[in-house]
C-alpha cells in the first residue's frame, strides 16, 4: 500500500444504511406482531443482531457503519408507525404509493387527527448503535418531503396544508438536529423519489415542492451544520418500467442538487447510462458538494468485482473532481423491516467489494501525472 503524501486525496465509502434482518429476527418480528413476544424480548434480540451486524460491518473494512436500520420499521414511517392505528387511515381512495428499488410497494396512510407530530425519532437507533461502537455512525431520516404526502388535501378541519408543513418541518429539524447532536458522522435525508410517480405524476410542479419543503428544513441549519448533512435519492428505475413511466431521473437531479446540503448519495451503477448521468452530475455540482456515486446494486444478484467498481469511478473522476467524490450502494439493501430479498453475506461481499474497488481507484487517481 502507498505511504499516506500529505496531498493523498481520500474517497470516502459510505453505506446508505440498510441491511437485511437475520431470519431470526424477522420470525422474531412476526411472533411479536402476533402478540406472543414481549417488547422487551424483541429489543433484546434486536440488540445482539445490531451488534453482530456492527461487527460485520466493520470487517469489511467500512470506516463510517450504519445500525443497518434493524430496528425501523422501515425507512419511511419510522416516525409514524406508533401512532398509525390513532392517528392515521388506509380506508380512503386514491392513496398515494411509495416503491422502493426492490420493487415493494407500500400505500401511504393518511392523517387523520391534527396536529401532526412524530412519535420516535431516529437519534434512538443512532444512540443505541453508540452502545457498540465507536466507528463514526450515519443516521438516516427521512425527508420531510416524502412525509408531506401523508396530508395533501385540507380534510381535516380548522388544520390547514400550511399548518401541517410548519409541524411537519418542526419535528423534522429535530429529528436531524438530535443526531447531530448526538454525534452522527452524517444525517442522510432518504428522499424517495417514487412519491412523485405513479398517482401524482400529474402534478409537474409536485417535484419542486418537495425540494422547497426540504429547503425549509435545511434552511434551518448552518453551513458547517450542513455539511454534515446529506440527501440519498431512492431511486425507483425498474419500478418505472414495470408500473407506468416515471419522472425521468435526470430531471429529479437537476432539482435534487438545488438542496442546500452538501452530500449526495446518487444511484449510478444500475443505471443504463451511467455517462449521461455523470456528464448531468459535472454541471450541477458546485464546490461545497460531494458526490457519492452508487457502485454496487443490491437489487442485482451479481457482486460486483473491485474491478469492476475500480472501473465505475474512473469513469467518474473523469466527471467529478476527485476531492469531491466518493462511493456508496445504489440504495439500501433492505428498506423495508420484512425485505429479504438478498441475503446478509452478500450485501457484505458486496460492501466489501465496494471499500476494495474505492480503494484501488484511489490509489490510481493519487498517482502523479
Ligand atoms: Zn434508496
Amino acid at each position: 500500500m502507498a505511504e499516506l503524501q500529505k496531498d493523498w486525496v481520500t474517497i470516502p465509502s459510505e453505506l446508505i444504511g440498510s441491511i437485511p434482518r437475520s431470519v431470526e429476527l424477522v420470525e422474531a418480528q412476526r411472533t411479536w406482531r402476533d402478540g406472543e413476544l414481549t417488547t422487551d424480548q424483541l429489543a433484546l434480540l434486536q440488540e445482539k443482531d445490531l451488534q453482530n451486524v456492527l461487527f460485520e460491518l466493520q470487517r469489511t473494512g467500512s470506516v463510517q457503519l450504519t445500525d443497518g436500520e434493524l430496528t425501523k420499521p422501515s425507512f419511511f414511517n419510522y416516525p409514524i408507525y406508533a401512532l398509525v392505528q390513532y392517528k392515521f387511515s388506509f380506508d380512503e381512495r386514491n392513496l398515494p404509493t411509495i416503491i422502493d428499488i426492490h420493487g415493494h410497494q407500500r400505500s401511504v396512510p393518511k392523517l387523520i387527527d391534527a396536529p401532526f407530530r412524530y412519535s420516535t425519532f431516529a437519534v434512538e437507533y443512532l444512540r443505541t448503535a453508540q452502545k457498540y461502537t465507536k466507528h463514526p455512525l450515519k443516521q438516516a431520516v427521512i425527508a420531510p418531503s416524502a412525509l408531506s404526502i401523508l396530508y395533501m388535501t385540507e380534510s381535516i378541519d380548522q388544520y390547514s396544508r400550511e399548518e401541517f408543513l410548519d409541524d411537519l418541518i418542526n419535528e423534522a429539524e429535530k429529528d436531524v438536529r438530535q443526531c447531530l447532536e448526538a454525534g452522527a458522522d452524517k444525517v442522510q435525508l432518504d428522499f424517495a423519489k417514487t412519491e412523485l410517480t405513479l398517482k401524482m405524476k400529474q402534478n409537474a410542479n409536485l417535484l419542486k415542492e418537495f425540494i422547497e419543503i426540504n429547503n425549509r428544513l435545511l434552511n434551518r441549519f448552518s453551513r458547517e451544520e450542513q455539511k454534515k448533512i446529506g440527501v440519498h435519492v431512492c431511486s425507483d428505475n425498474k419500478a418505472d418500467n414495470v408500473q407506468s413511466p416515471g419522472i425521468d431521473y435526470s430531471e429529479v437531479l437537476e432539482q435534487v442538487f438545488q438542496l442546500h446540503l452538501n452530500n449526495f448519495y446518487l444511484r449510478l451503477s444500475s443505471d443504463q447510462d451511467p455517462d449521461k448521468i455523470l456528464s448531468l452530475i459535472s454541471k450541477l455540482i458546485q464546490p461545497h458538494h460531494r458526490v457519492f456515486i452508487g457502485v454496487t446494486d443490491p437489487t442485482n444478484g451479481h457482486v460486483e468485482t473491485a474491478e469492476e467498481i475500480r472501473d465505475l469511478i474512473l469513469k467518474a473522476a473523469k466527471y467529478i473532481p476527485i476531492d469531491q467524490l466518493g462511493t456508496t450502494d445504489d440504495c439500501g439493501f433492505a428498506p423495508y423491516n420484512d425485505s429479504e430479498s438478498i441475503s446478509r453475506e452478500k450485501c457484505y461481499d458486496k460492501i466489501r467489494a465496494r471499500i476494495q474497488g474505492t480503494k484501488l481507484a484511489e490509489e490510481i487517481l493519487n498517482q502523479p501525472l
